[in-house]
């Protein structure tokens, strides 16, 4: 059975050293929690800093750090200060953090910590690498290893590798600010798989990459380099019996009667890390407005605010935390009487009993997260609701992830301290029964989806997307399939071959006209015909002017137009259907409205069709313009000789009888041919590879469903290729 590999910042065992001697503590945070029950168990390994900076650590104990950590299924990652001061609390905690939780006032951007960034995912690849088998799974996690997935694609091309983002994933907006957005969104395209918490995320991350990278979307998979990557929301879960069986516990029975409040007074609770993301200064806010407003509430309730101390090496952390400080400082002297604190305040990390304790008691927990990529807190919190006569309300952000699987927790805006203030008032008057409907609805969903349930469902769909991808498309011209296609082509005495242009032998640019030929490929081609027995065939949607002028030298055979027009031996173009273009005149009004409506179109003519282009469009745009023209323009081409096709950016209208396919038969009909070769990349070629004999070694460029029976990933692949193929020719004279 495969292993599950695990990698991570930090290992889920920390290890910490008291002058010579090392410690090692298993904390049980979320997902080890999660892997720790998956339902199916397999073999484990966890990849991770193992807590303490390497340059404070000798080689013996180096040594013995990876010899404990190897008894709890661990590998550690050794990291220096530096390292971790410009990757960690560089690059992780000072860009990619607040920039995704849209912070833009606190992103730095700064290049040392990008290279550190780079370097250390590097690192972590250097160090895996030795120790991965051919059929581990591989499963990343989080914001700071987010090159890592592309990183091991790299080495390992078949490997399978999940990754997980736990934090928000922002709106394109946000992230085209970020010099190396490009790099990040490659780097997690490394991966198979690509969970978020939320929807939401989902759908960001699709559209960044729509716009910043050169793949295509459909729905939510898309084609890297001939590889099917899926991305989907997976919302992560508690250990929902934990929580909900803990007040019955003694040790948690026992600090429930150590904090118990005054009879008769309500107690709210907010706990999170001291982080500016989670929206503590404004709740403090809200419940100074609260007091204020509803004076009939003091004395009556009282606020515990629980702050974990988190990167106190990073600035505005420490900033805000004298801020808090100040301002409960404030509420606690204007309202607070000799028998009466508004708020107690503590500054560390609670045990899990105190916490769950906490929990029991609360009658209410204000959790109001400016952005939060899901928040567990809220989860927990519902889940200790039981047994209660009074169960307690949740005040939730929209902000938070959690807040689309809780929606019956009493929803605000954590801007709003006129809705915060009003939502606890709500809280406190709600009656019996509607606290305990609430609660029991939201404890049915969590009870469900716990925290095994969703690493379950990860690495699942994992498995899923895995068994996909190897039925997917035509084969790799890879290894012995490409070894055979140059024997056949080296033992043949004479050889066809169709090679498309654009998209096949140069790459797409924005504007047609930049996409000329280059000295190198010419220089290809050149030593290629310089074999008698080579035929090659140039077959293009361009028109006759452009490829005359690109090739018009070349002892080549040229189809423009699709197959409209044929240049014979003697270098006259022939025509291949009768022009018939009065539909011409019907249709352009139409395309030329819609290059009105969608700044960046163009409309290019050619004898036998009208092209509307959209790749230098407002891709979302781009995308609904074309089905707008396609259905306006098939409605009216109905009953005509003509046809409407959507390519790549693309709609074209064309003659129908003119098609490469037709173009192509004469030549396969005449003579049977040991060889030949046909590549193209899009729609228009299919024709060809629909009619090729079975001997023919079809080859599609790029992504996505072909006739084909080969697949080339690029168009430096098959640039390479054809090279290849040269190389077996004898030199050109020119
Ligand atoms: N937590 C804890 N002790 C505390 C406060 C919180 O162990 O004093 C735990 C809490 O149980 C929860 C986690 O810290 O599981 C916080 O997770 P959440 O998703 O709410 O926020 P994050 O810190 O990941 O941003």
């Amino acid at each position: 059975m495969s292993r599950l590999i695990i990698v991570s910042n930090r290992l889920p065992v920390s290890v910490a050293r008291q002058d010579d001697t090392l410690t090692f503590q298993p904390s049980a945070g979320g997902v080890a929690t999660g892997i720790g029950s998956l339902a199916q168990p397999t073999e484990r390994l966890w990849f991770g800093w193992p807590g303490i900076a390497s340059d404070r650590l000798g080689s013996t104990h180096k040594h013995q750090i990876t010899e404990g950590l190897d008894e709890h299924g661990c590998k550690p990652i050794f990291l220096s200060s530096a390292e971790m001061r410009d990757y960690y609390f560089g690059f992780a905690n000072r860009t990619i953090w607040p920039l995704f939780h849209y912070f833009t006032q606190y992103t730095v951007f700064n290049e040392t910590y990008w290279r550190a960034y780079r370097n250390v995912n590097e690192h972590f690849c250097r160090d895996m690498l030795p120790l991965l088998k051919p059929d581990d799974r591989i499963w990343v996690h989080d914001y700071q290893l987010m090159l890592l997935p592309e990183m091991l694609r790299a080495k390992r091309p078949d490997a399978e590798i999940g990754f997980f983002l736990h934090i928000p994933f922002p709106s394109f907006e946000l992230l085209r600010l970020l010099p190396w957005r490009r790099e990040l969104l490659e780097g997690m395209l490394g991966a198979d798989l690509i969970g978020f918490h939320e929807y939401e995320y989902v759908r960001h991350f699709l559209s960044s990459v729509y716009r910043i990278s050169d793949y295509e979307p459909h729905l939510s998979q898309l084609m890297v380099h001939n590889r099917l990557v899926r991305v989907d929301a997976f919302p992560m879960g508690i250990d929902y019996q934990r929580f909900a069986e803990s007040s019955r516990k003694p040790e948690v029975l026992r600090e429930i009667d150590k904090i118990k409040p005054n009879e008769g007074r309500q107690l709210i609770i907010s706990v999170d890390r001291l982080d500016y993301t989670k929206g503590i200064l404004k709740r403090l806010e809200a419940y100074d407005w609260f007091l204020k407003q509803y004076p009939e509430y003091r004395k009556k309730v009282s606020l515990v605010v629980v702050a974990v101390p988190s990167r106190t090496k990073v600035d505005v952390y420490n900033e805000l935390r004298e801020q808090i400080e100040q301002i409960v400082g404030h509420i606690n002297g204007e309202y607070g009487t000799l028998n009466w604190t508004p708020i107690s305040y503590m500054y560390r990390s609670l045990p899990f009993d105190r916490l769950a304790a906490l929990y029991a008691l609360a009658d209410v927990a204000l959790i109001t997260p400016l952005r939060d990529g899901m928040n567990l807190v809220a989860k927990e919190y519902v889940a200790c609701q039981q047994d209660k006569e009074h169960p307690g309300i949740l005040i939730l952000s929209e902000m938070a992830g959690a807040a689309s699987e809780l929606a019956e927790a009493v929803v605000i805006n954590p801007h709003d301290k006129e809705a915060i203030a009003a939502a606890l008032r709500q809280a406190l008057e709600m009656p019996q029964a509607e606290r305990l409907r609430r609660n029991r609805m939201m404890q049915r969903r969590l009870s469900r989806y716990t925290v095994a349930r969703w690493a379950d469902d990860f690495i699942q769909t994992l498995d899923e997307v895995k068994t996909k991808q190897h039925v997917h498309g035509p084969a790799p011209l890879r290894g012995e399939r490409r070894q055979k296609l140059i024997h056949t082509y080296q033992a043949a005495p004479q050889r066809l071959m169709f090679l498309d242009y654009d998209g096949t032998l140069v790459g797409f640019v924005k504007q047609p006209q930049e996409a000329r030929p280059d000295a190198e490929l010419i220089d290809t081609l050149k030593t290629l015909l310089a074999d008698p027995a080579n035929h090659i065939v140039i077959i293009s949607g361009r028109d006759r002017e452009t490829l005359t002028h690109w090739f018009g030298d070349l002892n080549i055979t040229l189809i423009a137009e699709h197959g409209a027009y044929i240049r014979d031996t003697e270098g006259d173009w022939v025509a291949q259907v009768n022009p018939d273009n009065e539909w011409k005149e019907m249709t352009r009004p139409i395309l030329e409205l819609y290059v009105d409506r969608t700044p960046g179109a163009f409309i290019e003519e050619k004898t036998f069709s009208l092209v509307w282009h959209c790749r230098r469009s407002e891709p979302d745009l781009a995308d609904l313009r074309a089905q707008e023209l396609k259905d306006a323009l098939m409605g009216m081409t109905a009953n005509l000789n003509i046809g409407v096709f959507e390519g790549a950016k693309i709609v074209e209208v064309k003659h129908i009888g003119v098609n490469k396919g037709q173009a192509v038969l004469p030549w396969i009909s005449r003579q049977q041919w040991p060889f030949i070769f046909v590549a193209g990349n899009d729609y228009t070629d299919e024709d060809m590879f629909g009619v090729m004999p079975e001997n023919a070694f079809t080859c599609k460029i790029g992504p996505g469903p072909s006739r084909a029976h080969y697949r080339l990933n690029t168009v430096s692949d098959f640039r390479t290729l054809l090279a290849a193929m040269a190389a077996h020719c004898p030199r050109s004279e020119t």
